[in-house]
């Protein structure tokens, strides 16, 4: 019996987008609504390649506080002097920046600086530096690709650096050769076309038909080939449309306090965090973040909750999260809102992520690392 069990990662493919749609119900019947992970793709993916919580494999959001191991110093003496601000803070220009500093480092990850102030992010480091899809991706953590190689099973992992159709048709090729027994596919592109179109733009049922064809096109490779097959659609979150805007870093700043010196912050698109470098800002940021409209301070039973209570505070000593919705504008991941963001509460209903299986699941799915234990459970039962 030769056997193939199929993954496919879309990214933002939430519960809420899914729940009513007809997507692959001949061939995935069986759908489940499952928890996101708090924070972004760069928490929840890791999350969903080890099975390990954050507060395990380190991944949380990209910025953290390292002012003595940043890489980014060279910001601070070799180009902040020469380059004006209106030039530096262009997205295409950021863009370029971003890469030559990857390559300067030979890192082999997602890395972008996004708008991250070029004043302060020599106070940071970023964690996505390497891989994570590649074996020592995550490393001390195992991930996938480490699991896949442990085992001995022939596996196909796409590339996340390609086009979505570039990852299909590697796919497809390496079905044809009939020699892989377990296959991820990566993609991404739904992630960005819900951030600007929202849940309800039409456009996404295009392209929801767009992957129900593809997924079409592989399958009948599939059946070519491998005399039994599992598939199963998995995704990170969902997508919330846009509420309204809050100008947390302007009311941060208005304090009068000094950064680097009095308190440390990174503003995310739904979530500021911050670092208190004395009592007095302590008090006083604290005491503001109360006050800030559609938001509240993380509690430490949230923090734990949401598996972020990192012992060290690497990602911040209080986070402020914004209202289902509702965005930090500007932060230092972008300058405008986006017409629609994730990274919200998990328990709001847009943030819920899906799974999609050919087969019915027994095994518990309550968060998105369940999905790295269904993987695990699916290659051991698919070997010969
Ligand atoms: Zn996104």
């Amino acid at each position: 019996m030769k056997k193939l069990s199929l993954f496919m990662f879309i990214d933002a493919l939430g519960w809420e987008i899914i729940k009513d749609r007809d997507f692959l119900k001949d061939l995935a019947p069986n759908r489940y609504r499952v928890g996101m992970q708090f924070g972004y793709s760069s928490t929840a993916i890791p999350t969903i390649l080890t099975g390990e919580k954050p507060t395990v494999h380190k991944h949380f959001s990209f910025y953290y506080y390292a002012p003595d191991k940043s890489p980014f110093k060279m910001f601070k003496y070799l180009l902040l002097p020469y380059l004006p601000g209106a030039i530096v803070d262009r997205w295409r220009v950021r863009h370029i920046l971003s890469k030559l500093v990857a390559k300067l480092y030979g890192y082999t990850g997602y890395f972008e600086m996004y708008a991250m102030p070029f004043d302060r992010i020599h106070y940071f480091d970023y964690i996505e530096k390497t891989d994570m899809f590649v074996p020592d991706g995550l490393k001390p953590v195992k991930n996938l690709a480490d699991k896949l190689e442990e085992r001995g099973i022939p596996y196909h992992i796409s590339n996340w650096r390609l086009k979505e159709i570039e990852n299909i048709e590697a796919l497809i090729k390496e079905i044809r050769t009939g020699e892989i027994r377990f296959a991820f596919l990566y993609t991404a592109a739904m992630d960005g076309l819900l951030h600007m179109v929202t849940k309800d733009g039409k456009e996404i049922d295009e392209k929801i038909e767009w992957y129900s064809t593809q997924i079409q096109r592989v399958i009948e490779e599939v059946k070519k080939r491998y005399d039994d097959f599992y598939f199963a659609v998995i995704s990170d979150h969902g997508m919330t449309t846009l509420a309204g805007v809050v100008d947390v870093k302007s009311q941060i700043e208005g304090l009068g306090l000094k950064f680097g010196e009095d308190y440390v912050a990174v503003y995310d698109s739904t979530m500021g965090r911050f670092w208190f470098l004395n009592g007095q800002a302590r008090e006083r940021i604290l005491s503001l973040l109360n006050q800030v409209p559609n938001s509240h301070v993380l509690s430490e039973e949230e923090e734990k909750k949401y598996f972020i209570a990192f012992e060290n505070h690497m990602y911040g000593e209080k986070y402020l999260l914004m209202d289902p919705g509702w965005q930090i504008e500007p932060c230092d991941m972008g300058i405008k809102a986006l017409p629609a963001m994730h990274g919200f509460a998990p328990e709001h209903k847009d943030s819920y992520a899906a799974l999609l299986s050919s087969e019915p699941v027994d095994i518990p799915l309550n968060y998105v690392d369940d999905f790295h234990h269904l993987m695990i459970k699916k290659m051991e039962e698919r070997q010969d």
